[in-house]
């Protein structure tokens, strides 16, 4: 049987980069377990790297509402509180559509970066220009249909200059064949550096990326950049049925309550989502990576 999928090409010796992606801007109603504040976030990502993960997204939320909140002291307060906890690698949003100018989303990442102690591991930028529209398959409603997540090629230039000359490591997200094709430009033109660490963005909701299954995940990884180091998420659908899929094609898991609630598990804590990776992983003869083993391969937070 071929071992080309198999531990010795996945760059980590066949071990999974499990990343919880804990909170995203998701409220409570479908899971009271999102967390929002510092603390919160912090004891979550204490327990999803003890369940196995080792890199934790988040976004700065405000304490009682749960909020989006953009500066800086928040962001700071987060990953104090989980670096007091854990040696889980922190990545935290640019914000996304929230913020429409480049300049302005990726504003925090150097400020945080000027103290080590807050300096995050990771940061991700989105390769590409987006219609943002969640749609609803039960009402047939798009939800914001005047949404674009807009960023030029000299936005994402900048954004990518600022992350890697504060000393941190861009995580591509993809969501698209053309995001896959653009990391691929920005590779060979050296504005990213190598080896590249991608996420893979499915969704059953967002239509502007591919959808949550196998063959939409196949059709992206298909036509990324040799040697790219990726995991998988889902936005609004559930990741589950396509971990052993990801980790028999060379990929990583990108899973959490910030994308799905996993009601299917009860009402689970996101370390509760990992654990379920974290066995699904081990059926396979795998190991989930350290958070160490993950700075050593990617070359982050030294
Ligand atoms: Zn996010």
């Amino acid at each position: 049987m071929s071992r080309s999928s198999g531990p010795a090409t996945n760059g980590f010796d066949g071990k999974v980069v499990i990343e919880v992606r804990c909170n995203e801007y998701t409220m409570r109603d479908h899971n009271r377990h999102v967390p929002w504040s510092p603390d919160e976030i912090a004891a979550d990502a204490a327990a999803c790297r003890e369940a196995g993960a080792s890199v934790v997204h988040f976004h700065a939320r405000d304490p009682e509402t749960g909020a989006m909140r953009g500066d800086t002291e928040t962001y700071a307060a987060v990953i104090r509180a989980i670096r007091s906890q854990s040696d889980v690698l922190v990545n935290p949003t640019l914000g996304a559509s929230t913020i429409p100018d480049p300049l302005q989303r990726v504003a925090h990442i150097p400020e945080l970066a000027k103290d080590p102690a807050t300096r995050p591991e990771l940061a991700p930028v989105d390769l590409g220009s987006f219609n943002v529209d969640p749609f609803d398959w039960d009402t047939l409603q798009f939800r914001a249909e005047e949404i674009v997540y807009r960023t030029s090629v000299a936005g994402l230039r900048h954004e990518i200059d600022a992350i890697t000359a504060a000393g941190v490591g861009v995580q591509s997200v993809l969501w698209t064949v053309g995001s896959a094709r653009c990391l691929g430009a920005f590779l060979a033109m050296g504005v990213l550096p190598s080896p590249a660490f991608a996420e893979v963005t499915l969704s059953d909701v967002m239509l502007s990326t591919h959808p949550g299954t196998v063959r939409g995940m196949q059709a992206l990884v298909e036509f990324l950049p040799p040697g790219v180091h990726w995991s998988v998420s889902c936005f609004g659908g559930n990741l589950l049925g396509l971990v052993t899929a990801a980790v028999e094609a060379g990929g990583h898991v990108s899973i959490g309550l910030g994308d799905y609630p996993y009601r299917e598990l009860g009402e689970p804590t996101n370390a509760e989502v990992v654990a379920e990776v974290v066995r699904m992983v081990r059926a396979m003869g795998r190991e989930p990576a350290t958070p160490d083993e993950v700075r050593a391969v990617l070359g982050v937070g030294a």
